[in-house]
C-alpha cells in the first residue's frame, strides 16, 4: 500500500533532509521525481515514484532495528561466510525483520561458542558497541577441564602475546554454585557438571581470543557462553531465542545510558549545569544505605557506590596477606593494589586485587572478622579519602550515589544532596 505524501515528507521520512531542508532542496531544483523538476508541496508515492536528489535516487530508509539473539553452537555469526549451514540472520523471525532490512551481527562469536550476540542495522551503534576503544565489556562463562592455578590465572589477567598484541582478561574468577546452576537450566547441559566454571570478563575481541589464550596457559576451553555484552546479560533468554532490545537496553549495551533526572538542571549548587548531582547518603549500618542508593542510582541512571566495600576488600587483602588489621603502614601499602569495577547494574560495586575479582569474598567470616578494625585506623581512613573523592569526580558527569558513614560529613562535605538514613528496631 503506498500513499501518496508531500515531496518534503518523502524526502524527509528518507532520511535526506528536514521538511525544510527538503523544501529548500526542491527549490534549490535538485529534487526530480520520474525525471520532471520537482515542484514544492508536490505529491509523490514513495516506493513508486523514482525521487532523485542531484541525480542519485532517494531510498526508503530502514527503519532501525536491535535484536538480541542466544546463539547456540554450530550456528555461525559471520553473514558473508557461505558454506555456514546457517547463520545468526537465519534465525531472525519475520515479525523481527522490517522488510528492506539488513541485519548485521555486532562483533563475533565463533560457531562452537554460543550465547549473547546482537544484531542489527544501525552502524553507528554497532561501532559503539564493537569498537575496543569504546572498552564495552564482555563476559564469558568459560568451562575447563580442571580448576586454573594462581600462575595460570596470573598470566591471563597481566597478558598473553597473540598475534593482533597483548591479550589481557578484565577478570577471572570462578562461577559462583548458582550462577552454574542457572546457566546450565538454560543452555544444554551436555559437558556441564563435570567442568570446572569460570567468569572471565574481556574488554578486547579478537577472534577465538579466549580459546586462544587458555591454549597457551595450557587449559583448553570445554565450553564457552558469552553471558553478558556491556550492561545486557543473558538472564533467560533459551539458545535460539531473538528479542528486540529495549531503548533502555541499546543504552546499558553501549554503555551510553543517561540519567532522566538532575543532567537537565542545574546542581543545586549552580555549578556545573546540565551535569548529574553528586549525593550523600549516611546512616548506620542495615539502614539500607545501599539498597535505597542503588535503586535510586539505577532509576537515575547515576553510578552508585557503597564504600563499605573499600574498607572490604582492604580487609579481605589484609587478610589474605596476613597483615595486622591495625598496622597502618601495611594496609595503607594494600590500598593500591585495589580498583573498583562497575557491575551490570552501573553500581561501582566488584572489587579486583590485583585484577583478580574478589567480590564474591568481601563478606566472608574472615572480612566480617576484622574490618570495623581495619575501617577504624585513622590512615587508613586517610587514605581512603582520595579515593573516594576521585570516584565522585569522575563519575560527576553522569551524577552520582555515594553511601558510607562518613561521606557526607567528611568525603563529601559540598555534595549537591545529602541524605541520612535511620531505622528503628
Ligand atoms: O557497610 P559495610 O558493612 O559493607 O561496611 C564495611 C565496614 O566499613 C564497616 O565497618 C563500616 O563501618 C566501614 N565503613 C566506613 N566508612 C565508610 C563505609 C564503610 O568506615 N564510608
Amino acid at each position: 500500500m503506498t500513499d501518496e505524501v508531500r515531496i518534503q515528507k518523502a524526502l524527509a521520512d528518507a532520511g535526506v533532509a528536514s521538511r525544510r531542508g527538503a523544501d529548500a532542496l526542491v527549490a534549490d531544483g535538485r529534487v526530480t521525481v520520474n525525471g520532471a523538476p520537482a515542484l514544492i508541496g508536490q505529491r509523490v508515492r514513495p516506493g513508486i515514484d523514482d525521487l532523485r536528489v542531484d541525480g542519485r535516487p532517494v531510498g526508503t530508509r530502514q527503519v532501525a532495528t536491535y535484536l538480541v539473539l542466544h546463539k547456540p553452537v554450530g550456528v555461525t555469526s559471520t553473514v558473508a561466510d557461505r558454506h555456514a549451514a546457517r547463520t545468526v540472520v537465519d534465525l531472525v523471525p519475520r515479525e523481527h525483520r522490517p522488510p528492506g532490512t539488513r541485519l548485521y551481527p555486532v562483533g563475533r562469536l565463533d560457531r562452537d561458542s554460543e550465547g549473547l550476540i546482537l544484531l542489527t542495522n544501525d552502524g553507528d551503534w554497532a561501532h559503539r558497541v564493537a569498537h575496543p576503544s569504546h572498552g564495552v565489556e564482555r563476559e564469558y562463562a568459560v568451562a575447563l577441564a580442571a580448576p586454573l592455578d594462581a600462575h595460570q590465572v596470573r598470566a591471563l589477567v597481566d597478558g598473553i602475546p597473540l598475534d593482533e598484541g597483548t591479550a589481557t582478561m578484565r577478570s577471572v574468577r570462578r562461577q559462583t554454585d548458582t550462577e552454574t546452576r542457572r546457566l546450565l537450566g538454560l543452555v544444554d547441559r551436555q559437558g556441564g557438571p563435570r567442568a570446572t566454571w569460570y567468569r572471565m570478563v574481556l574488554a578486547q575481541g579478537w577472534k577465538r581470543q579466549i580459546r586462544r589464550m587458555l591454549d597457551a596457559v595450557g587449559s583448553p576451553v570445554l565450553r564457552l557462553v558469552r553471558v553478558r555484552i556491556g550492561g545486557l546479560r543473558l538472564t533467560d533468554l533459551r539458545p535460539g531465542d531473538v528479542r528486540a532490545l529495549t531503548s533502555t537496553e541499546r543504552e546499558l549495551v553501549a554503555g551510553t545510558r543517561r540519567d532522566r533526572g538532575g543532567r537537565d538542571q542545574a546542581p543545586a549548587n549552580g555549578t556545573g549545569a546540565g551535569t548529574g548531582l553528586r549525593v550523600a547518603i549516611d546512616g548506620p549500618g542495615s539502614s539500607g544505605k545501599s539498597s535505597i542508593g542503588a535503586r535510586a542510582a539505577s532509576e537515575l541512571g547515576y553510578l552508585f557506590c557503597d564504600t563499605g566495600v573499600l574498607y572490604r576488600g582492604l580487609a579481605w587483602l589484609a587478610a589474605h596477606e596476613a597483615a595486622a588489621p591495625t598496622d597502618p603502614d601495611a594496609l595503607v601499602a594494600l590500598i593500591d593494589r585495589m580498583a573498583l569495577a562497575e557491575d551490570t547494574q552501573g553500581r561501582l560495586a566488584r572489587v579486583l586485587v590485583d585484577g583478580q575479582d574478589v567480590t564474591d569474598r568481601l563478606h566472608d567470616a574472615a572480612v566480617d572478622r576484622i574490618v570495623s578494625a581495619v575501617a577504624r585506623v585513622p590512615e587508613v581512613r586517610t587514605a581512603l579519602l582520595p579515593v573516594q573523592r576521585a570516584i565522585a569526580a569522575e563519575a560527576s558527569p553522569r551524577g552520582v550515589i555515594l553511601a558510607g558513614r562518613d561521606i557526607g560529613s567528611v568525603v563529601l562535605p559540598d555534595a549537591d544532596r545529602k541524605l541520612f538514613l535511620d531505622v528503628s528496631l
